[in-house]
């Protein structure tokens, strides 16, 4: 088989994917939600114990109702909203354990994907390693992991799920160019090397937008514009670590030109141009 390079393709083939991560849960989130639910855009919910204890604490059911039946997601994001790097590996043991019970005991969800809280993995205290905290998730069963303090419009999809960097703050100067920019992308004369796959990952608060004069019509400008786009697919963290996963999971021979899919996913992708799918226990041979 002779070809250059294979890309992933998102469901429907599509080349784009757009996600958000909202952390806190903070009492804007359920606007928030209708919003972005109105616009067909999906978000990951990073809920803490005081989301879920505090005075305002948001309800299961309001959880429930707002964001999972609409297809969002509810993640980790910590039981007592600890940095990883600044904490023991014990106190960072229950920090997410107990968040992970919490969060699976009242929504009725396996739950495995976490933004880390505050400084989370950039602030490393003496004796803390990334290594170690990776580990630590891994056998606590989180798959992926939301870090920070790095806005960038390459719009790739993560080397490291547990040290996933987001494409920008909602706050950003730069989010309305990166959003142009991002869409702009022409795939269709693409050179044949950069036809791989894009993602455009958009974090925040849902406080931010009371905090800051203009805040709502800001983000409602952001969904105006990113949403609605059909080489663009809308999905949660989760759906994406899953479907990359799927993709990763596919087996090849040495040649390349039998490929079998043992996942439950239909998986999509390309070869110099040419766009494949490949159905859940499919062998496809390539001539
Ligand atoms: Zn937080």
């Amino acid at each position: 088989m002779n070809f250059r390079y294979r890309f992933l393709r998102f469901p429907e083939g599509k080349t784009r994917a757009f996600t958000m991560s909202y952390d806190d849960g903070c009492r804007e989130d359920v606007r928030f939600s209708d919003l972005i639910t109105s616009y067909g855009l999906k978000c990951t919910f990073n809920l803490n114990s005081m989301a879920l204890h505090g005075e305002d604490a948001m309800k299961t059911e309001t959880v429930k109702e707002k964001f999972l039946d609409r297809g969002h997601e509810v993640a980790v994001h910590g039981y007592f909203h600890r940095a990883p790097g600044m904490i023991t590996p014990t106190e960072l043991v229950r920090d997410v354990l107990e968040s992970r019970r919490e969060l699976e005991a009242r929504f009725g969800r396996i739950i495995r994907g976490m933004a880390y809280p505050d400084s989370g993995i950039r602030n490393m205290f003496p004796g803390n390693s990334y290594e170690e905290i990776k580990a630590i998730l891994q056998s606590l069963g989180i798959v992926y992991a939301r870090t920070l303090g790095a806005d960038n419009d390459l719009f790739r999809l993560p080397q490291d799920f547990l040290a996933w960097m987001p494409t920008a703050h909602q706050e950003n100067d730069a989010v309305f160019e990166y959003i142009d920019k991002f869409l702009a992308i022409d795939f269709e004369n693409a050179y044949v090397a950069n036809r791989y796959p894009r993602l455009f990952y958009l974090w925040g608060h849902g406080y931010e937008f009371t905090r800051r004069e203009g805040g709502w019509e800001r983000i409602e400008e952001i969904c105006k514009k990113i949403a609605g786009h059909p080489d663009v697919w809308y999905a949660t963290n989760m759906e994406i670590y899953d479907y990359v996963t799927a993709y990763n999971s596919l087996v090849f021979s040495l040649e390349s030109d039998r490929i079998y899919n043992p996942t439950l996913y239909t998986i999509w992708f390309e070869i110099d141009r040419k766009p494949y799918k490949i159905a859940p226990g499919e062998t496809l041979f390539l001539a």
